[in-house]
């Protein structure tokens, strides 16, 4: 029996992915997925153009955000499934950062500014009606010939390695957690062994996460070190939560491609039993 592909983590332009929620769901079904979630940056409004095309195509769909944090000054990815997306408090919370995105945008646009000839109207445009983030500006500074491509920018500019990049205000981890279950959602934490194996969620700091109610962690995806990954599978095991996998496509913006990364269907047989916010679509 062929084991069902779950991708559980896809960006389209509702944030800085490059295809439209309809396309994403298209490659989905033309990559061989059974199931694939979108989980745009701290945003929904993706949400009902995916699940028109699914539909269509009956494919299985699980709506997502990924849900922005700040933990110590450094940038926390929380992604939450099935959430309620008219729970006041969530829909606050990300009106909140996606105001607070637009104002840190324009600060960095305006460090940018002291050096390359960039301003903030060519980036507005590119982020038109999405969640604004660096890479729209990444994507102007393209536009502008500045840089070859959005990994170009980022090494070259965006990176805060080089002074123009703040963080985007948001809250902390756990406040996200806890605020993801309210709304019915199913909160993971998202690409947790990036950085380096070194620098994996430390576990005290876990602990905080898991008494939240975290569902789990995000253990195979394209960008956690191959060295992080045993030790993220065996913090879940200690926790006693589960390990999620998603491939972080974005399109063209990035080389992750769909199915990079996939989701166990005992595991998302859990999650589905916990979510109580919305409805997937044809699963179940
Ligand atoms: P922001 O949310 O504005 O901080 O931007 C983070 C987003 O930029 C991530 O979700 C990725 O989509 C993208 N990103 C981060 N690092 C890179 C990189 N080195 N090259 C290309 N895209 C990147
Ligand atoms: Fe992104
Ligand atoms: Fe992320
Ligand atoms: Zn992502």
């Amino acid at each position: 029996m062929r084991v069902p592909r779950i991708d559980l983590h896809a960006h389209s332009s509702a944030s800085d992915g490059t295809a439209t929620p309809t396309e994403l769901v298209e490659r989905a079904h033309r990559a061989g997925l059974d199931v694939v979630a979108i989980t745009d940056h701290d945003t929904v409004s993706g949400w009902a153009e995916a699940i028109g095309a699914a539909q269509r195509l009956g494919i299985g769909l699980v709506p997502g955000i990924e849900v922005s944090t700040t933990w110590y000054g450094r940038s926390v990815h929380m992604l939450a499934y099935l959430p309620d997306p008219a729970n006041e408090a969530l829909a606050a919370e990300l009106q909140r950062t996606r105001a607070g995105r637009e104002s840190r945008a324009r600060e960095i646009v305006t460090r940018i500014s002291a050096d390359y000839p960039l301003d903030w109207d060519a980036v507005e445009q590119l982020a038109l009606g999405r969640t604004v983030g660096r890479p729209h500006i990444a994507d102007a500074l393209v536009e502008q010939g500045l840089a070859t491509d959005r990994y170009d920018a980022f090494d070259r500019i965006l990176h805060p390695r080089h002074g123009y990049t703040v963080p985007v205000p948001a809250p902390s981890p756990v406040d996200a957690v806890q605020l993801i279950r309210a709304a019915g959602g199913v909160p993971v934490l998202a690409h947790p062994g990036t950085v380096s194996p070194e620098r994996v969620v430390p576990r005290e700091r876990l602990e905080q996460f898991v008494d939240a109610g975290l569902f789990g962690l995000e253990a195979h995806h394209p960008e956690n070190h191959p060295e992080a990954v045993p030790l993220l599978v065996q913090l879940a095991v200690d926790f006693g939560i589960d390990i999620v996998g998603g491939s972080d496509w974005h399109g063209s913006g990035k080389s992750n491609e769909l199915a990079d990364g996939l989701t166990a269907p005992d595991v998302l047989e859990r999650l589905l039993d916990e979510a109580t916010g919305s409805q997937p679509v044809n699963l179940g």
